[in-house]
């Protein structure tokens, strides 16, 4: 592909003139100080990660400071950066490194990978930057950069576009220069293919770019598709007498395990039957109250409640259900959509 040939050279071109040369992590680039880098930025800005990078290099300088340090020691020093996940898997990793290679970051994929908190993009950096190895990277950037110049529809995170990714992030990989290289293309993304203003008309790889040239760039990289979860119906029995409504306790599994509830059941001749059976309610004269809606992680469950007033012809069993004062049902542990429904109630 002569793209590939272009695409490396505009990039390093750029690089040459408009790169960043000054960030801490580039002064020394050790594999510590670009896996420590990588660690940190994977979630967090270059403007917040270089004062939480310096003070932590002052304190851990290599490896084996970090290995030997207590872990609340590391995650103090990692306080404020959120994620604390990666300052653990940091400290794991520095504690291998230093008992399994001597101190030393291993030079191969398949062992960078095999520590914590390391993926393909993140050995990939060590791998270039570190020990200059030509290998593709493809953090958040780079894809942004790819998805655009080649208009790769599909969301990125899926894993027939990811693969689509990193096989043309290695065919446009360079003989020559791969940690300039590397860091021209994370220098793009962040300063000049950025998310939402683009600075295509100074983009050194505007006329190969098929975004900029066929579509417009925001529409890369497609955002992750929302998940349709399915919908689900009941009905509840809202069954009033005065000022007091009836209410049961759900049973301690499933949703809303123990809290207080009205009588629920999927179909509305089910309920009937259910309350006449074990409430002894007389059930006539059901007014159908507007619908309530709830979404929970899985379903969208859609609430039909259906409204009664005549009082109950025999005696509740107390065990299975109660009367309540309204303002007493407040008190009791409700599930969301019986509080809100009981605040329109009022
Ligand atoms: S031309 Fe625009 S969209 Fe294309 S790579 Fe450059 S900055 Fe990104």
């Amino acid at each position: 592909m002569t793209t590939s040939f272009n695409f490396a050279d505009a990039l390093l071109d750029w690089f040459d003139h408009h790169g960043r040369k000054n960030l801490p992590w580039q002064q020394n680039p050790t594999p510590y100080h670009v896996w420590l880098s990588e660690i940190m930025l994977q979630q967090t800005q270059v403007a917040t990660v270089i004062d939480y990078y310096n003070r932590f290099i002052h304190r851990f300088p290599d490896v084996q400071p970090l290995a030997k340090a207590k872990q609340d020691d590391v995650l103090a020093y990692w306080s404020g950066l959120g994620y604390y996940a990666r300052a653990r898997n940091l400290h794991k990793t520095a504690q291998i490194v230093s008992e399994e290679y001597t101190g030393r970051f291993p030079k191969t994929l398949e062992e960078l990978i095999n520590l914590p908190g390391i993926g393909r993009s993140t050995a990939g950096a060590i791998l270039t930057l570190g020990y200059h190895q030509k290998y593709p990277i493809l953090d958040g950037n780079v894809k942004r950069v790819l998805t655009r110049f080649f208009a790769i529809s599909g969301w990125p995170g899926n894993k027939k576009v990811e693969d689509n990714l990193w096989q043309k992030a290695e065919s446009l990989l360079p003989d020559k220069r791969i940690a300039n290289y590397i860091q021209a293309q994370m220098d793009l993304g962040a300063t000049l293919c950025t998310r939402s203003k683009p600075d295509c008309p100074d983009c050194p790889l505007q006329s190969h770019c098929l975004a900029y040239n066929t579509a417009s760039p925001t529409d890369y990289p497609e955002k992750k598709p929302k998940k349709t979860i399915p919908t689900r119906t009941c009905y509840w029995l809202v069954c009033q007498n005065g000022d007091e409504l009836f209410l049961e306790q759900r049973p301690s599994a499933g949703i809303w395990g123990g809290l207080w509830s009205f009588p629920e059941r999927q179909e509305k001749e089910e309920l009937i039957a259910y309350c006449e059976r074990t409430f002894h309610f007389s059930v006539d004269n059901i007014e159908q109250l507007p619908e309530l809606t709830h979404v929970f992680s899985h379903f969208k469950l859609t609430i039909r409640p259906l409204l009664i007033t005549s009082r109950p012809k025999g005696v509740t069993d107390k065990s299975v259900g109660n009367w309540y004062k309204i303002d007493d049902i407040m008190q009791l542990g409700l599930p969301a959509p019986v509080r809100s429904f009981l605040h329109t109630l009022q």
